[in-house]
């Protein structure tokens, strides 16, 4: 294995990445609580980037609406805010450099084609909600006007398959054989816009992100971005997937689904409910009160000893029912 880790003993350097798609609502708040929580704990950095490019579904002045509601509950990032959209020629850099060594290549079909390959095997790609592309397009365009770019998803060696394990601090041992899960996937879109997994990985490395702690819905992204870093010889960050936030129907709370956008007429209580998802028992009158006792959870967590991947957040129910209170 010749894949680069991130330095050990590297400063330690998180983000937070919402799409100005709409306002931060409870489970969004979760996984940015989380993310400033390691960085705080670890005496690390902790930056805010506004994950822009799908410009269709932007909502205007959200970007900045975010930034006002993480002040409002105190999690300031490290540094200025950035986005996206400011960096495009970072992505297309990459993604010559994917196609320069035979990664990537041009892709003609249009969705209407590929509702009518649908080869997808039973059960693959399952709950991403789109069909494994059939590699009409590996073999050349044979006249037909160029529309996205894809990734040519086999192992480093060139071998056909791409199966990528990796180790969540949260849910541990996790695997997936991209070529089967997902295929050929699309890193520049018919409509121009760099796809979110190029974008994300470019990104974390050029900011040197060596902890990414996110939701857990991007939990079955993780091994597409781990080979994206292969493929562009990066650095792999560390991972933590935190709990998702249900609604009372149990579905996934999103802005998709009409979240209901943080209530911060008392930041606070909206913080400690977040950090109930935690399993925190932080404690404190004021919002800097709560937040240091919160960090302090953290710090505790991570010098049990069970570890990294079981000290935090392993189970909120259990540590719901400690009794002892944070520092
Ligand atoms: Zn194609």
């Amino acid at each position: 294995m010749n894949d680069r880790a991130a330095a050990p003993g590297a400063p330690y350097v998180g983000r937070f990445a919402p799409s100005p798609t709409g306002l931060l609502h409870a489970g969004s708040l979760v996984a940015a609580l989380a993310s400033w929580l390691d960085a705080r704990a670890h005496g690390g950095r902790w930056l805010v980037r506004m994950e822009d490019l799908d410009t269709p579904r932007n909502v205007a002045g959200a970007a900045e609406a975010i930034v006002a509601q993480l002040d409002a509950v105190g999690l300031r990032a490290d540094g200025p805010v950035v986005r996206q959209s400011e960096r495009v020629a970072l992505y297309e850099a990459a993604l010559r450099f994917l196609e320069a060594n035979g990664r990537a290549y041009p892709c003609a079909c249009s969705r209407r084609d590929l509702v009518l390959a649908a080869a997808a095997p039973p059960g693959a790609g399952e709950g991403r909600g789109e069909a494994i592309y059939p590699g009409t397009c590996r073999a050349g365009l044979h006249g037909k006007a160029r529309r996205s770019v894809r990734l040519r998803v086999e192992r480093v060696d060139g071998s056909g398959e791409a199966r990528i394990d990796w180790r969540d601090r949260r849910l541990g041992a996790q695997h997936q054989d991209v070529a089967r899960a997902v295929g050929d996937f699309v890193l520049k879109r018919a409509d121009g816009v760099f796809a979110y997994q190029l974008a994300v990985v470019v990104d974390d490395a050029e900011q040197g992100v060596n902890e990414v702690v996110r939701g857990e819905d991007l939990a079955d992204s993780t091994a597409r971005q781990i080979l994206l870093q292969r493929l562009l010889g990066v650095a792999t960050p560390r991972y933590l997937h935190t709990p998702l936030v249900r609604a009372a129907d149990g579905a996934k709370l999103s802005k998709q689904t009409g979240a209901t956008p943080l209530a911060l007429d008392d930041p606070l209580a909206t913080l400690r409910q977040a950090g109930d998802v935690l399993g925190l028992a932080a404690r404190g009158t004021t919002l800097a009160e709560w937040l240091a006792s919160a960090i302090g959870c953290w710090r505790e967590r991570l010098s049990m000893p069970r570890g990294d991947v079981d000290a935090l957040v392993h189970d909120a129910r259990l540590a719901a029912a400690r009794t002892s209170p944070c520092p």
